[in-house]
């Protein structure tokens, strides 16, 4: 856990990708999952995917529905 602290992993970024999309981020931690994104090309489809996706969440009165889909996400990182 000490080494590379600057860095987000993956799992990191995509917990912190709803708290991004709904601006609950400190500054510090949006460079950090910028600087992730940047790097990494599957959390930046991820990312992109989850912006169009919110959209169309927003239009949609089912709240469980995100809950749902950050579950699916976080488990195609346990391959
Ligand atoms: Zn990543």
């Amino acid at each position: 856990m000490n080494e590379k602290t600057e860095m987000l992993n993956c799992k990191e970024v995509i917990k912190k990708l709803y708290d991004f999309l709904a601006d609950e981020i400190t500054v510090e931690d949006v460079l950090k999952f910028k600087t992730h994104i940047e790097k990494c090309g599957h959390c930046n489809e991820v990312t992109l995917f989850h912006k169009k996706l919110k959209e169309i969440v927003k239009n949609s009165t089912k709240e469980t529905a995100s809950e749902e889909l950050k579950r699916r996400i976080l488990a195609s990182f346990e391959k």
